[in-house]
């Protein structure tokens, strides 16, 4: 990656950091890349690699929006409700680590073993059943090694 598209890529995570939760046209963003680098090269390119990446999502053509902490996660394909249920059944509706569940008050949720950033599928055999207390670790953890990964590949 070269040092002119790397600055592109800030700018335009600049742009949808000042405008939180906003659907956003891709050319108000590109015009404040604009502004700072009026040669800037295909920073539709940029803007469409940020959502490839997890950093934006697409609302629909053209538009685009950062909700701040999204990471992609879970959102390209939750586990369907028939999925879910069979995942909660076979583990008897307790968190895997540490036994908590439904028998005693506990929230249980479905998670994805193999992340889907990692390409994890949202099947039964994907599928484990984790406390709200052991989903947030996993997430933590998870969100630490992505910001990491995210912000060495782009600054
Ligand atoms: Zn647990």
């Amino acid at each position: 990656m070269s040092n002119a598209k790397k600055t592109v890529t800030k700018y335009i995570i600049e742009f949808f950091e000042e405008h939180p939760n906003e659907e956003i046209e891709h050319g108000r963003a590109v015009d404040y890349v604009f502004k700072f680098i009026p040669k800037a090269r295909d920073p539709w390119r940029a803007i469409r690699k940020l959502y490839q990446e997890g950093y934006l999502i697409k609302v629909k053509k053209g538009v685009y929006k950062r909700i701040p902490g999204y990471k992609g996660h879970d959102v390209l394909a939750p586990f369907p409700p028939e999925i879910k249920e069979q995942i909660f059944k076979r583990d008897n509706y307790r968190c895997v680590v540490c036994g908590n569940g439904l028998h005693n008050g506990y929230e249980i949720c479905a998670d994805h073993i193999k992340s889907q950033a990692q390409g994890g599928q949202s099947t039964l055999e994907n599928g484990q059943t984790l406390c709200s207390e052991h989903n947030l670790m996993k997430w933590t953890n998870e969100e630490k090694i992505w910001n990491y990964r995210f912000l060495e590949k782009i600054f």
